[in-house]
């Protein structure tokens, strides 16, 4: 009898125990070790469809940016604007608040400041990285990794990733910031060069530079990649002795560095100049930017793919902060765009500046299925910091 009722309370504690583990399957958050952040600056999905035909025809296949499988959109508006800029919507996503324009994740009127989900990440010991191709302390990155009232801080920016965020992989343009004898609005200035050595970062100048550092990666943790004293040549400017690496080629960089952390990672990858081709009107500059950046895309999606870990670890959310210029396609009407052909469409835009319409979310893996809908752009930071543990 007595080992009857034994059996009979293991019976009983396993069903139990058996019914909280699948409840918890069904309501579980998701979670994801590693969170990569992409933007591309300025981007509408005029200029999606526009670098599609060219490059894979008008009935071609879709670029790597469209196979992700949820697909959402955001409002865009600042605490103080209908028109954001790239600094208050960067705030938004990395600190989950709004913010006025040229605000740095910090309010103007407020000496405390909300931490952003890439400090969330060093508190859980994650590794973290910032690869753009612009200056690596403009408005996008800086928002993920520091806090200034005015996003001109450009060298206080610089000097809060090293002494202060301590990043392990910085890679873009911007080496004046890291080493100037100017003051910026903020009063900082002087070179963080010598400094950033003793922390134990390994600086690289150009491509050559940066592979060799990362082929010996065994050692390095930490890298300071500074390709140009500003923003990086654009994609449609390359030559062949171009010596900068190209976005993909850093985003690879990165990975490899940042993976070393067994605790996972933050990546933040700006295709920066896509802002730039719609603010000077100049097609030719979208396009190739853009596809650079849809490259980049493609790099992420095979690293994500090569390892079951990875995907299931990976939150992968690709966004634009806002649309610039109101780009639009207004032909031909009467025929159909050939593949290759970027005089065979007629392009224009309505303004020099950015425009208020929402911009598209794609995203994968864990957490995803909350971006699919509209969103507001301090919701996708929400999602973030609920999935990663
Ligand atoms: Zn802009």
């Amino acid at each position: 009898m007595k080992k009857f009722i034994r059996i009979l309370i293991s019976v009983i504690i396993a069903t139990l125990m058996l019914a909280l583990l699948t409840s918890c399957f069904s309501v579980c958050p998701e979670t994801a070790n590693n969170i990569i952040f992409m933007v591309s600056d300025g981007m509408g999905l005029s200029n999606i469809t526009a670098a599609r035909i060219y490059k894979n025809g008008i009935d071609g296949v879709p670029l790597n940016i469209e196979t992700l499988p949820v697909i959402g959109y955001q409002r865009t508006y600042s605490k103080n604007s209908t028109i954001t800029d790239s600094a208050s919507a960067a705030s938004a996503w990395a600190c989950g608040e709004k913010f006025n324009n040229g605000e740095i994740c910090k309010h103007t009127e407020n000496e405390s400041y909300p931490r952003s989900i890439l400090e969330y990440g060093k508190e859980k010991l994650k590794a973290t990285g910032l690869v753009v191709t612009s200056t690596v302390t403009h408005a996008t990155p800086a928002a993920f990794a520091a806090h200034v009232t005015d996003r001109r801080c450009e060298n206080e920016i610089a000097r809060q990733y090293l002494q202060v965020t301590s990043l392990d992989a910085i890679l873009g343009g911007g080496k004046e910031r890291f080493d100037s004898n100017r003051a910026d609005p903020c009063g900082t200035s002087g070179s963080l060069l010598l400094e950033a050595k003793t922390k134990g970062y390994d600086i690289v100048y150009n491509k050559a530079e940066m592979e060799a550092a990362v082929a010996v990666a065994k050692r390095v943790t930490k890298i300071l990649g500074l390709f140009n004293d500003e923003n990086m040549i654009p994609e449609y400017k390359r030559t062949f002795d171009t010596t900068e690496p190209r976005l993909h080629e850093m985003t690879a960089a990165a990975l490899t560095i940042l993976e070393k952390n067994p605790q996972g990672f933050f990546l933040l990858i700006e295709g920066s100049q896509i802002d730039g081709g719609n603010h000077s009107h100049n097609f030719e500059y979208v396009v190739n930017d853009l596809l650079a950046f849809d490259e980049t895309v493609r790099v992420v999606l095979k690293w994500i793919e090569e390892k079951p870990s990875r995907k299931k670890n990976t939150l992968l959310i690709i966004t634009s902060d806002h649309e610039t210029g109101g780009f639009a396609m207004t032909g031909p009407s009467n025929a159909l765009s050939k593949k290759g052909d970027l005089n065979g469409l007629e392009v224009g835009w309505i303004s020099r500046k950015h425009t208020g319409g929402d911009t598209i979310i794609w995203s994968q893996g864990p957490g995803s299925q909350k971006l699919g809908k509209s969103l507001d752009n301090t919701d996708i930071f929400k999602v973030m910091i609920n999935t990663f543990r």
